[in-house]
């Protein structure tokens, strides 16, 4: 088959180094980049560092509303999918990139592959929640990556098409951690100049999300839980919401939050996986510390991954610092049977449905 990929993210670019690997060896791929994440730490770095091929195409679209960036996309990706003319389009996840692409394909008739399919908050709110959804209901065919989220499609009367596979977060990160077991973090490069040092006691804090950086009294009340930890907290920032967080911590006079520059996916599994514990607001990270066995909370109204909340490996809390501490407190059940996120296969899973699908 000859398929295209469009991919514009972070974790759609981490996804892709996993599915790409092993879909190249049986099919024909067309890698689009849309630019919707494009400078050098939150797209080179992952290229490069996960020997991801060079896209085909690179759109060179960011920035804007939702609406001014889906629409530019879908036009864009348009003309790739006439010019190619692809068996299929293959897709990841949640952005407008995701959306935009699917539109496009549907309206010419181009078949969809959706991995990531299925996932729900259940709130039209959330900006990612319109894509996923619409993107699941014009999909050819569906990966879920956990039982919860073919249960979610089912109640949606998505059933035909609909493969568990497992998740290719976990693909990689398995392929991943297992390649850097024995690689050592001294520093990282910090937000505002400078080198910080990584202790060896220390919490590992992502927050990007629009729910909690829209104003500053979520993410105030996100860095005054962490302050209040008795080791420091390295916290990647996100572009999206570096001023407000470099002017936080400077004007609530926070010592143990370390600002530093957005990391390399291999960096970032690194402190995940050896941090006393995560907090964050991102699908993946929260799956990366279950995945690591490190305890989580996650800032956020909606359980994204129910299954990583078993035994309160991780726990949901409010933007609230004393909910925060408070969830710290529950000791988490690692007692878990079977692998709910799969067995490390999923890519290899997709393959194998791909070869047997009538498109
Ligand atoms: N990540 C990274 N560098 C960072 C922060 C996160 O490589 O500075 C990785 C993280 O390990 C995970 C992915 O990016 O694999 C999650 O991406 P993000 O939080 O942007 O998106 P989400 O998963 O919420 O869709």
């Amino acid at each position: 088959m000859k398929i295209v990929t469009v991919v514009g993210a972070r974790p759609q670019f981490i996804k892709a180094a996993a599915l790409s690997r092993v879909l190249r060896r049986e099919h024909e791929e067309v890698l689009v980049h849309t630019g919707q994440h494009h400078d050098p730490q939150m797209s080179d770095v992952f290229f490069q560092e996960l020997s991801i091929p060079k896209p085909n195409y690179n759109l060179g679209i960011a920035g804007g509303s939702h609406a001014q960036m889906t629409a530019r996309m879908l036009m864009a990706v348009e003309e790739v999918l006439l010019a190619e003319k692809p068996d299929a389009l293959l897709v990841y996840g949640d952005t407008n990139s995701t959306l935009a692409a699917a539109l496009a394909a549907v309206k010419l008739h181009i078949p969809i592959l959706h991995v990531e399919a299925g996932n729900r908050l259940g709130s039209l709110v959330n900006p990612e929640e319109v894509n996923r959804v619409l993107t699941d209901h014009i999909s050819t065919a569906l990966f879920a990556c956990v039982p919860s989220s073919v249960a979610a499609l089912a109640r949606e009367n998505l059933t035909q098409n609909v493969h568990l596979v497992g998740d290719p977060m976990y693909d990689a990160f398995l392929y991943y951690v297992k390649r850097q077991k024995n690689r050592i973090l001294f520093f990282l490069p910090g937000l505002a100049g400078g080198q910080v040092p990584v202790p060896t006691d220390f919490a590992y804090l992502t927050c990007h999300r629009e729910e909690n950086t829209r104003t500053e009294e979520a993410l105030s009340e996100i860095l005054l839980a962490m302050e209040s930890l008795p080791y420091p907290t390295l916290y990647p920032v996100h572009p999206r919401n570096k001023e407000s967080a470099l002017h936080l911590v400077y004007a609530l006079g926070l010592r143990q939050v370390q600002l530093v520059e957005p990391l390399g996916y291999l960096d970032s599994i690194w402190l995940c996986s050896r941090a006393r514990h995560v907090v964050t607001d991102s699908g993946g990270v929260q799956r990366e510390a279950f995945f690591a066995r490190v305890p989580c909370v996650t800032v956020f109204d909606y359980p994204a991954w129910p299954e990583t909340l078993v035994g309160n490996c991780n726990q949901l809390a409010k933007p609230d610092r004393e909910d925060i501490r408070t969830k710290w407190l529950v000791q988490p059940c690692w007692d878990i049977t079977g692998t709910p996120f799969g067995d490390g296969h999923a890519c290899e899973k997709i393959c194998a449905v791909l070869q047997g699908l009538e498109l």
